[in-house]
């Protein structure tokens, strides 16, 4: 089966690739192959979090995400051990939390709406340049092609086969979804209750009767022993997203976070923690304790819940995202260091390939020399080598007394860096 362009992945960074050349190379349009393991809608590991260049460079192909089940986090609150910075946006939402489930599914029907072929099921084993095509052997036959486009992620297999010495950063992820159901102990500690009676009292005021606090599995004792794991002054609303750099002196080069989310209108809470692994060298402590302890001061128990784990390969700008006639998009080419943010940059890498590829066919080259270039110079690439140089920067001076300074006296200058040069970078992108 030959095809020109066969794009490999139909998550975020695939998907934006092909309705990126459907907008920039219309004529191509019908000569591009998506190949896509799973089946839409599918299960992704991921938090959700759409900043505001993602939803920049949606709008920029006609796509509106509020199409989708979302939940808007008023603030993110950027803390070290409770206390820190707070981004909020006036008149406007500081994150948009979509399920990649129903975003994926999404953008996939969008991208089948612009004439373009998702094949799902079908899984690709290796990917062999020539000189004069691609080779991709699957599960269900082999297809060649003029191009091919690794946009199947962060354990992707044609990064493997086309780079496969090439150094890798890879974070490590645990994430969990709860139910919201802990709120009723969360809303209590929030009125700031500090004795039995005053927890049902309060209990009473929210309007959440004795039986509803017996039904919500979490018993008046309980709460109260719950109400003394409050002892930093970190309870957290129920509309923002919080992330904590608390693990971070004990080895974690990262921190947890606590998302509100939906499930099929359900409201949820999306936890979970994140590790760069750039102080490996020194240890590699496990993540779960420190997520465990982090949920628990906010009334959630983590042994309750189902725990999954994903690596998310980040990006360096001494890292190759091209050999001839196949190029890397997406996590494939990685992710940002600093919070393993991942799908405004698998939009925006869309675009970036997408340019590649129209020049590369009407010059009728296929070496993709330029791509690296193209990729650094872009407002999206420079804002992901500054990322890297914070990455570095940030978790390898891990000391308490330093992230308590960076992240709660600092701040106005992190708040302008992260404005100027980390975040923003959408707009500029053409
Ligand atoms: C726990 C966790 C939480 C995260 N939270 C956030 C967040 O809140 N905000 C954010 O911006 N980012 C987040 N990320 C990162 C984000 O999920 C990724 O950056 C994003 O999914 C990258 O998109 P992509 O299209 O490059 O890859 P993917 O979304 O991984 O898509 C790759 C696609 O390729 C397919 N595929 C893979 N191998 C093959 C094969 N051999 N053959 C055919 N198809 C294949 C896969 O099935 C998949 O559909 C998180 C990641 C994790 C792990």
């Amino acid at each position: 089966m030959q095809f020109d362009i066969l794009i490999i992945g139909a998550g975020p960074s695939g998907l934006s690739t092909a309705l990126h050349l459907a907008k920039h190379a219309p004529h191509l349009t019908d000569r591009i192959l998506i190949l896509e393991k799973e089946h839409h809608p599918r299960l992704k590991l991921c938090a959700g979090g759409l900043t505001a260049d993602a939803e920049i460079t949606l709008q920029r192909l006609g796509l509106d995400v509020s199409e989708i089940p979302h939940v808007d986090a008023s603030a993110a609150h950027l803390d070290f051990a409770g206390k820190g910075l707070t981004i909020s946006i006036p008149n406007k939402h500081a994150l948009r939390i979509i399920r990649r489930n129903e975003f994926d599914a999404w953008l996939a029907n969008k991208t089948r709406d612009k004439g373009i072929e998702i094949r799902e099921n079908v899984t690709v084993k290796n990917v062999q340049p020539r000189d004069d095509c691609v080779v991709v052997e699957t599960d269900a036959g082999t297809f060649t092609a003029q191009i091919v486009v690794g946009a199947d992620g962060s354990n992707g297999i044609t990064r493997r086969c086309i780079l496969p010495n090439e150094a890798i950063h890879t974070a490590r992820v645990l994430e969990i979804i709860a139910p919201e159901q802990d709120v009723i102990a969360r809303s209590i500690a929030l009125s700031g209750a500090t004795t039995g009676s005053e927890v049902e009292a309060t209990a009473t005021r929210q309007s959440t009767t004795k039986q509803e606090i017996a039904s919500s599995g979490v018993p008046v004792h309980s709460l109260r022993s719950l109400l003394n794991h409050h002892s930093r002054n970190d309870t957290h609303k129920s509309e923002d997203a919080y992330f904590d750099f608390f693990p971070v002196p004990d080895g974690i080069a990262g921190y947890t976070w606590d998302f509100p989310t939906q499930i099929n209108g359900e409201p949820k809470r999306c936890w979970g923690i994140y590790d760069t692994n750039v102080l490996a060298y020194q240890k590699r402590p496990a993540l779960k304790e420190p997520l465990a302890e982090e949920m628990k001061r906010h009334g959630f128990d983590l042994s309750a819940y189902e725990i999954k784990g994903h690596p998310i390969r980040w990006f360096s700008p001494f890292n190759q995202f091209a050999v001839p006639r196949v190029i890397l998009v997406g996590d494939a080419a990685g992710a940002d260091g600093i919070f393993g943010e991942g799908i405004s940059i698998a939009l925006g890498s869309g675009l970036i390939a997408a340019k590649a590829i129209r020049d590369a066919i009407a010059k009728n080259d296929f070496s993709f020399r330029d791509y690296r270039r193209r990729i650094l110079l872009s407002p999206l690439g420079q804002a992901l080598t500054i990322r890297t140089g914070i990455t570095h920067i940030l978790y390898h001076l891990h000391w308490a007394w330093f992230q308590k300074f960076f992240w709660r006296v600092f701040k106005p200058v992190v708040a302008a860096t992260a404005w100027l040069f980390v975040l923003n970078w959408a707009k500029r992108l053409r």
